[in-house]
């Protein structure tokens, strides 16, 4: 056999947040590390075709908004021009911008990138295939699999359609259709809905659960699911797709459920978003004591180390929720533990963010958790429209809860819809990860006029002395 051979102390499958922020730790921690993925730079999903291109689009889309709403300070734009090819590529170019930046700071610290298809030969061994070129041969002390996930599919719609979209293809905006169907009414569908629909798309949705992000609080969604109602042309809850057939004109779809309606309805494009399913079949895994759950989920434990000693899983692939900076602090835990160290992955919360407009974060326990669980809470709101920098935006569309330990006076869960409620959620999540109390976030002086002071404000309410927020006192 005179395939190319090597070695490395750790080895990493998957180049996303998970995969490339665990070869980096690795590399800072002095191990000699390859980093394994088919596409030319690391970067994953995220970059390539989830979080951050999404992103990009969704400025553009609030830019196109917020043009129009500036009608109401007496501010007119002519109706938007919008270069759809010019959009595209500058999207591409901050894809590329940050991919490319990756690939700089792996050859920075040393790391051996591969660019190639990776399984497995046994527990401490890869097979790469290379685009061209013999397979390489890679004995690695440590696996780190991080291979991700990939958005699941429905059956019953026509195969091959180039009208029928997932987040990948939507990605690539191929054309703004005069109509379009979101099927799933979750992170995925609601932001990029929201990108057609600011591009000019009529855009419906269907969403077989009683409300739009099903497992969020309702409080929180609720601000969004109004606006969105306004922008989207329907929002079809507790509804599904019964049939779909393509026709020279379009998409023919048939409804079944609550809101269904009673004619078959054609739309130009179909967006699935019904979540994402782990990419676990990783040829040769088999030739390995790691076990899958029934869901296709890699098992691990606190340190995400799998049955088999010698390889480690991290990300989209080991289990819930599917979050980018989850994967990456795992990644880091990984090659700790690895390191011999005693890391362990419990965070007291995660945080999420639904970017929208107006954005949904939230972090630690939720209501709907602690419903659940039966656990005694006290929940306190402070509503947007009594925030005076809310106000100055003309965005009072907007709320802050905190969940309280009423024994301890403890934060245990945060809360935020509103502009820019995805930057605000850290303080939630240091706050409940150093385990800070409602008086801390009373007493922390936070900048005015700020939207973060509504989380400050939010404790007041709790002492029942929010200086712009008045509640008569209970007799
Ligand atoms: P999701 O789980 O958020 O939403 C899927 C939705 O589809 C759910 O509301 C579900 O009830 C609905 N659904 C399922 N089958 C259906 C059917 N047959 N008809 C109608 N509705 C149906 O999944 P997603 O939006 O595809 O996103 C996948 C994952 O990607 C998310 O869970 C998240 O972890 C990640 N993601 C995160 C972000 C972010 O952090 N901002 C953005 C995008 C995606």
């Amino acid at each position: 056999m005179n395939k190319e051979s090597s070695s490395t102390q750790v080895a990493v499958v998957g180049g996303g947040p998970g995969g490339y922020a665990a070869a980096f730790r690795a590399a800072d921690m002095g191990m000699t590390v390859a980093l394994i993925d088919v596409e030319v730079n690391p970067g994953g999903i995220c970059l390539y075709r989830g979080c951050i291109p999404s992103k990009a689009l969704l400025h553009a889309a609030y830019v196109l908004n917020e043009s129009r709403h500036a009608a109401n300070w007496g501010i007119t734009f002519a109706p938007p021009k919008i270069d759809i090819d010019k959009l595209r590529a500058w999207k591409d170019g901050v894809v590329r911008k940050h991919t490319g930046g990756l690939g700089q700071l792996a050859k920075s610290r040393s790391v051996r990138y591969i660019q190639g298809y990776a399984s497995l030969t046994d527990a401490r061994t890869l097979r790469i295939e290379k685009n061209g070129g013999e397979p390489e041969r890679l004995s690695c002390e440590h696996i780190i699999l991080a291979t991700g996930s990939r958005p699941a599919t429905l059956p019953g719609f026509p195969k091959d359609s180039k009208r029928i979209w997932d987040s990948t293809s939507a990605l690539e905006l191929p054309s703004v259709p005069k109509t379009m169907l979101v099927v799933g009414g979750g992170y995925i569908g609601l932001e990029l809905g929201t990108v057609y629909a600011a591009l000019g798309s009529e855009v419906s949705v269907v969403e077989m659960m009683p409300g739009l992000l099903p497992g969020v609080d309702r409080d929180l969604v609720t601000p969004l699911a109004k606006r969105l109602e306004k922008t989207f042309r329907a929002i079809m809850l507790n509804t599904k797709v019964a049939a779909v057939k393509e026709e020279n004109n379009g998409l023919r779809v048939k409804f079944e459920g609550e809101a269904a309606p009673a004619e078959e309805r054609v739309y130009e494009a179909i967006l699935v978003s019904v979540g994402r399913k782990p990419n676990s079949a990783i040829p040769g895994l088999d030739k390995t004591r790691v076990e899958i759950d029934a869901r296709g989920f890699i098992k691990v434990d606190g340190q995400r180390r799998t049955a088999e000693p010698t390889i480690f899983t991290i990300g989209d692939v080991a289990g819930e929720p599917m979050l980018a900076h989850k994967a990456s602090h795992e990644g880091f835990v990984a090659v700790e533990a690895i390191a011999g160290h005693k890391a362990v992955f419990e965070p007291q919360a995660i945080p999420a963010v639904v970017f929208t407009d107006p954005e949904i974060a939230w972090c630690g326990l939720t209501e709907t958790q602690a419903e659940k669980e039966n656990r005694t809470i006290k929940t306190v709101r402070y509503p947007w429209a009594a925030s005076g920098r809310a106000t100055t935006i003309d965005r009072n569309d907007g709320v802050t809860k905190l969940l309280i330990d009423p024994a301890t006076e403890r934060i245990l869960g945060v809360g935020i819809t509103g502009v820019n409620a995805g930057e605000m959620i850290s303080e939630g999540v240091l706050a409940v990860e150093m385990a800070a109390k409602a008086a801390d976030l009373k007493l922390t002086i936070h900048p005015h006029p700020t939207l973060s002071e509504t989380v400050m404000e939010a404790a007041e309410v709790f002492f029942g002395q929010s200086t712009h927020l008045y509640r008569p006192k209970k007799k």
